[in-house]
C-alpha cells in the first residue's frame, strides 16, 4: 500500500496553538523554520549568541532573538537545528537543565537520537520533522504559498500531544502544502545517511571522477573530459528530477540510450550493490556513526585530509577555469545563511 501523504486539512487546526517554539541553531534550516512558522502565525524565539552571526541574521529577519538558554526556558516545543555533531552538547548544556516539563524536543535529522549522542529527558516529547531541501528551498517554497515535502515522525510520546506538535509544526513551516510523509527515527536516519554516502554526495562524486580520470589518462584533454564528466550531469539530473529515469530515457539520443542500457550495468555491477549493502550494514550497525564521532573527538585529521584531496584533484583546477566563463553561474545568490 502506498505512503498516506498528509496535506493542511489533515491537520488539526490549532494543533500546536499557543505553543512557544524555540529554534537554537540558525543556520540552513534554521533560519527558514523560524521564518516561515513566525510568519504562520506561531511565537517563535531564536535562541542566538548576541552580536553573532545566528543573533545578526535573525534580527535582520525580525525574528525575536534571546540567548540560547532563556529561549529554551519559556519554549513548549524546542527545535536542535545545529550541526548534528554538536548537538549532545547544546542539549546537555543549554536544553536539559533549562526546558520546561512536558516540552518537545524536535529534530530535523535523526543522528543524535539513533546513535544514542542524547538521552532526552523522561518527561520530554521526541518528535522530528525534515523537509527534503535546504533551508533556502524551504523559505522560498513557503514564500510563494507552496512547500517543501516533509518528513515527519514521533520518537516518544510523553504528553499526548507529539503527534499534533510534529504535524503542527511541519505544516506552519509549509511541510503539509508540500506534502508530510510519516516515518521513523531510524528509517529516516539510516536512509538519509545511505542516501547520501552511497549514491548523492558520495557514489555520484567518484563516479564523476573516475570517469573524468579514465578519460585524461587515456590522452583526452582534461577540458573535454570535464563537460562530458561532470558539466553535463546537471542536465541528466534535471530530467531525472522533473520525470524520473523515463524522461531521461526520452530526451536523450537512441545512440546515448542504447549505450547507457549496454554499459551502465557494467559500471555498477553486482560488485558495486555488494559494497552498498556493507555500508548500509555500516550506517545500521552504527560504525558509520562511530567512525564520525571519533574522528570529530581527534579534530578531524583524515576528513580534512581527504576534503583537501578533493579540492587538489585535477577535476577542480580544470573546473574553476572552465566555470569563470559560464556567465550565468555568476549572477549573484541570496545571501547564503
Ligand atoms: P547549519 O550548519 O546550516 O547551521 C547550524 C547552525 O548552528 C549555525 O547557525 C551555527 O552557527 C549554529 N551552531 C553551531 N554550533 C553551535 C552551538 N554549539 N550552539 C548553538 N548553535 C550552534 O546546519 P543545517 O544544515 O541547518 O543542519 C541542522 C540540522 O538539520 C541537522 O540536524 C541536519 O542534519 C538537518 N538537516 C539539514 C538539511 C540541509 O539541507 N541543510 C536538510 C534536512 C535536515
Ligand atoms: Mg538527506
Ligand atoms: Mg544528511
Ligand atoms: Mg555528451
Ligand atoms: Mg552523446
Amino acid at each position: 500500500m502506498a505512503i498516506t501523504i498528509y496535506t493542511n486539512e489533515d491537520i488539526k487546526p490549532g494543533a500546536i496553538a499557543g505553543q512557544r517554539i524555540a529554534i537554537i541553531g540558525y543556520g540552513s534550516q534554521g533560519r527558514a523554520h523560524a521564518q516561515n512558522l513566525k510568519d504562520s502565525g506561531h511565537d517563535v524565539v531564536a535562541g542566538v549568541r548576541h552580536g553573532g552571526t545566528g543573533w545578526k541574521h535573525a534580527t535582520a529577519d525580525g525574528v525575536p532573538t534571546a540567548e540560547p538558554a532563556e529561549a529554551v526556558k519559556g519554549a513548549d516545543i524546542i527545535a536542535i537545528l545545529t550541526p548534528d555533531m554538536v548537538q549532545g552538547d547544546v542539549y546537555r548544556d543549554i536544553i536539559e537543565p533549562n526546558a520546561k516539563e512536558g516540552s518537545a524536543l524536535l529534530f530535523a535529522h535523526g543522528f543524535s537520537i539513533i546513535y544514542e549522542r542524547i538521552t532526552p529527558r523522561e518527561d520530554m516529547d521526541v518528535i522530528l520533522v525534515a523537509p527534503k531541501g535546504p533551508g533556502d528551498l524551504v523559505r522560498r517554497e513557503f514564500q510563494r504559498g507552496r512547500g517543501v515535502p516533509s518528513l515527519f515522525a514521533v520518537e516518544k510520546d510523553v504528553t499526548g500531544k507529539a503527534r499534533d506538535r510534529a504535524m503542527g509544526y511541519a505544516k506552519g513551516n509549509g511541510g503539509a502544502t508540500g506534502g508530510l510523509l510519516e516515518t521513523t527515527f531510524r528509517e529516516e536516519t539510516e536512509t538519509d545517511l545511505f542516501g547520501e554516502q552511497a549514491v548523492l554526495c558520495g557514489g555520484a562524486k567518484e563516479l564523476v571522477i573516475q570517469g573524468f580520470n579514465t578519460l585524461v589518462e587515456a590522452g583526452y584533454q582534461p577540458e573535454i573530459a570535464y563537460f562530458e564528466c561532470l558539466h553535463e550531469l546537471k542536465l541528466i539530473v534535471d530530467l531525472f528530477y522533473e520525470g524520473g529515469i523515463s524522461k531521461m530515457h526520452h530526451f536523450i539520443s537512441e545512440t546515448a540510450k542504447y549505450g547507457a542500457v549496454a554499459s551502465g550495468p557494467r559500471v555498477v555491477t553486482e560488485e558495486t550493490k555488494a559494497r552498498m549493502k556493507t555500508i548500509l550494514e555500516e550506517i545500521q550497525d552504527g560504525t558509520f556513526a562511530r567512525n564520525w564521532i571519533a574522528e570529530n573527538e581527534a579534530g578531524k585529521p583524515q576528513y580534512e585530509a581527504w576534503l583537501k584531496a578533493d579540492r587538489e584533484s585535477q577535476i577542480e583546477q580544470v573546473g574553476a577555469r572552465l566555470r569563470e566563463r559560464m556567465a550565468w553561474l555568476n549572477t549573484p545568490k541570496a545571501e547564503a545563511a
